[in-house]
């Protein structure tokens, strides 16, 4: 009666460039560590994005690049030229930035190269396991507590975080096009949606499977409990044996729209 709890943010948008990973923390949120994956976004996928915002005049005011670890990206460079670039010439009130594990020689030599003008989020991660995450691959969906719960209300993090962007098109929130990868359902948007769209139906089907719809609202880091293990409920058990076992053509985010490859 009184609408939906949360509404994707129309002005920020995370680009997940990869979902290759140099650690393969428990409870990663895009399966890095539970479906690997080395497919990485291209650049052309970069510059299509840069051309539909500015074919269609969206305002960003965050453009966030991550993954995946997003500085072993092997264009990363060329990928935060682009967006530094379009945010110069074209919209200078737009922050770029970049989020990365901070993990490995590799990656601070990557990270001391980021260009300036782009703000670098450094999480620190030292090793596999984050006491702060929650129980990603717990779906909602297989919890009987949930049973009468509409997921299309989403979550804090597609309010807060904004649009997702990856190789498989645009999703209510990056999370969900990680869910998608796993899934294999074709789910992303070929082209830039227009402004106001709510993606309701993407996340009904997105947010009965994240373990981050149980909590709804951002919990403060000191309040979270930490997770034993990597809990992973049937719904995913099942998706995780289907990602391992076969391989389905999934729709990519390009020219046309009708491209394919092998995930
Ligand atoms: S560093 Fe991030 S992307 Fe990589 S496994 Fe950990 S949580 Fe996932
Ligand atoms: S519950 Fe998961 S898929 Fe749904 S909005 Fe939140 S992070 Fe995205």
């Amino acid at each position: 009666m009184l609408g939906f709890a949360h509404t994707p943010a129309q002005d920020l948008i995370e680009i997940d460039v990869t979902f290759a990973c140099n650690l393969r923390c428990l409870n990663c949120d895009r399966s890095c560590t539970q479906a690997p994956d080395a497919g990485h976004m291209t650049l052309a996928q970069v510059e299509r994005f840069v051309v539909e915002t500015r074919e269609s005049a969206r305002r960003w005011r965050r453009v966030r690049v991550l993954g995946g670890e997003p500085m072993i990206h092997p264009d990363i460079d060329r990928i935060l030229a682009i967006l530094l670039a379009w945010r110069d010439r074209e919209s200078p009130d737009t922050t770029i930035e970049v989020v990365t594990n901070g993990h490995g020689r590799h990656v601070q030599e990557a990270i001391a190269r980021v260009p300036e003008g782009v703000v670098v989020k450094n999480t620190r991660k030292a090793g596999r396991v984050q006491p702060k995450f929650e129980a990603f691959n717990e779906a909602p969906c297989d919890d009987a507590r949930f049973a009468w719960t509409d997921f299309a209300h989403g979550c804090w993090v597609t309010e807060e975080c904004g649009i997702g962007l990856n190789a498989l098109g645009y999703f209510p929130c990056a999370v969900a096009g990680g869910i998608d990868r796993v899934f294999r359902e074709g789910a992303g948007r070929a082209s830039l949606p227009a402004e106001g769209e709510t993606f309701r139906e993407d996340l009904r089907r997105a947010c009965a499977r994240c373990g981050h719809f149980r909590g709804g609202w951002w919990t403060p880091l000191e309040d979270r409990t930490p997770v034993e293990g990597e809990p992973w409920s049937p719904t995913w058990r099942a998706a995780y044996a289907r990602a391992a076992r076969g391989r389905r053509r999934l729709p990519l985010y390009t020219e046309g729209g009708a491209g394919g490859r092998e995930q």
